[in-house]
């Protein structure tokens, strides 16, 4: 069963759980009790595939599923649609760090570990709840998410996705990617304004009441996709497994022996989903937080002190420029002894003044567990390029953020452990940042986001990802634009209320 963190709700099955998103009492679900793994479990990780793995994984937490309704889920999210059989591959940078290529998925950022299942956890537990019902996702987008979701729900039956982002407020290859969406049940919209707008759209259109009675009659039910769902973190648990049981297999540590993990941090689901893997037994050591110039997080964990009030900064790994970091509330949660009395009042605080403040013993059981580190623009660009010239091998500006708070940990005495590093995007998401941080600044000045590619994968060989390739010949599908004011009116002609 799943309970909320703010205590105001009756524990309910991990199908509602899932279908309602978020608890009613504003606070996120957790499961009762976080299941464990043997020692034996452990041991035999190596030899799961990844389907196996997250059929093990999801059977833990998903009591109201049946078996087959777990295989479906698992074989119809992690197949073909990625590019690498082993789903989430590892890449040995040297004997001691190792690369989590978490990109592998149709859009080549890490979002699809997560997307490309959620669709069908939200079907499987709305046919439990609400049988007859059809789902519309609604989601503002400042350019991955939407993505990502239109690949994950395109085509899905019983769902109908319907995707707001803010005309000028994408790059190129983020509009590219969106607007020629295939599948009969995708609605991709540009809006007359800015991210900001988009989002208090899709708000202001879940809060009308009226909207969504007409919609039920309808036989339509109003959801989202957000990082706060369990559907979305429960998916991304399973690549923390199989990373250890990749690096047993090679050689790198002994079955039973911990490594430790560095996530590029934003909403704080993936570092998250590392936290409950290391709750269930998996032997993970340290992890490591690492943020870019917007560092709440690493302000946190090393003061105690959480304060959104500061001055907000757009840089090179802008999925992670984030003030507010949802899924820290369950970390809190997990922390202090799960005391939701204490998270109500924090969060409270948080929403009314912009600041609380963990108690000492919170914060000192968070330290022993997770410390946090950041890093700027120019150690970020640095990073890439040190890591193309002594490794040989390419990363992006989320990675990079990584790869740097790792430096930064060991360069502060602790030991080099096997560390996984996650990495959650492709290179050629970020080009331009990449192409200019192994050339030099200004390189890519005249080149449109297609040269910048072409030139990079000239320089390096390495392979543009397929998510990314054509998408200049690609069909645009999708060319609706609307005004802020009339975002709802757009979702009522595409369903016909
Ligand atoms: C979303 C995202 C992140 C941040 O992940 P969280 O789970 O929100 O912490 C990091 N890098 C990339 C490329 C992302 O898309």
């Amino acid at each position: 069963m799943y309970i909320s963190t703010r205590g105001g709700v009756a524990p309910v099955t991990a199908s509602k759980a899932i279908y309602q998103g978020l608890a009613p009492d504003g606070g996120l679900f957790v499961p009762e009790t976080v299941p464990s793994v043997s020692k034996d479990f452990v041991a035999k990780l190596a030899d799961l595939s990844y389907r196996d793995l997250a059929k093990e994984i999801f059977s833990l937490y998903l009591d109201d599923f049946t078996k087959e309704e777990i295989y479906k889920v698992v074989t119809s999210a992690y197949g073909d649609n990625f590019d690498d059989r082993e789903i989430a591959p590892l890449h040995g940078l040297d004997c001691s760090r190792y690369i989590l290529e978490l990109w592998h998925g149709p859009t080549a950022a890490f979002k699809d570990m997560a997307l490309q299942a959620l669709p069908y956890l939200l079907t499987t537990s709305m046919a439990k709840q609400e049988p007859d019902k059809e789902v519309v996702i609604l989601v503002a987008t400042s350019g991955d998410t939407g993505k990502a979701a239109l690949e994950g729900f395109s085509d899905v039956d019983k769902t109908r996705i319907i995707v707001f982002y803010p005309n000028g407020g994408v790059s190129e290859v983020q509009r590219l990617q969106m607007v020629t969406t295939t599948g009969n049940n995708t609605s991709v919209i540009a809006v007359e304004g800015n991210f900001d707008d988009c989002q208090n759209g899709v708000k202001a259109i879940f809060n009308d009441g009226n909207f969504a009675e007409k919609l039920e009659e309808k036989g339509y039910r109003l959801s989202s996709a957000n990082s706060i769902n369990w559907g979305r973190l429960l998916p991304q648990i399973v690549y923390y497994f199989k990373a250890y049981g990749a690096l047993v297999k090679r050689g790198a540590i002994q079955a039973g022996e911990t490594m430790d993990v560095v996530v590029p941090t934003g909403n704080f689901g993936n570092i998250l989903a590392a936290y409950y893997g290391k709750a269930m037994g998996l032997p993970i050591g340290k992890l490591i937080c690492a943020s870019n110039k917007n560092k709440v997080l690493t302000d946190v964990l090393n003061t105690g002190e959480y304060n959104r009030n500061r001055e907000f900064f757009r840089t090179v790994s802008p999925s992670m420029d984030i003030l507010i970091s949802s899924n820290f509330e369950r970390f809190v949660f997990e922390m202090n002894g799960r005391d939701s009395r204490s998270v109500c009042d924090l969060f409270d605080a948080l929403t009314k003044d912009g600041v609380y403040h963990l108690d000492e013993a919170t914060a000192k059981r968070m330290s022993e567990i997770m410390c946090g580190y950041y890093v700027d623009e120019e150690a970020t660009l640095e990073t890439i390029g040190k890591t193309y010239q002594e490794n040989h091998y390419l990363i992006d500006t989320h990675t990079a953020v990584a790869v740097n708070a790792l430096g930064q940990y060991r360069a502060a005495g602790n030991s080099e452990k096997v560390t996984v590093i996650d990495s959650t995007a492709n290179p050629y998401k970020f080009n331009q940042a990449v192409y200019e941080a192994i050339n030099q600044s200004g390189a890519a000045d005249k080149m449109n986001e297609f040269e910048i590619s072409a030139a990079l994968e000239q320089q390096t060989g390495v392979k543009i990802h397929r998510g990314l390739l054509d998408l200049d010949q690609k069909e645009v599908l999708h060319k609706k634009v609307v005004e802020k004011e009339n975002m709802q009116s757009a979702v009522a002609e595409i369903l016909g209320v």
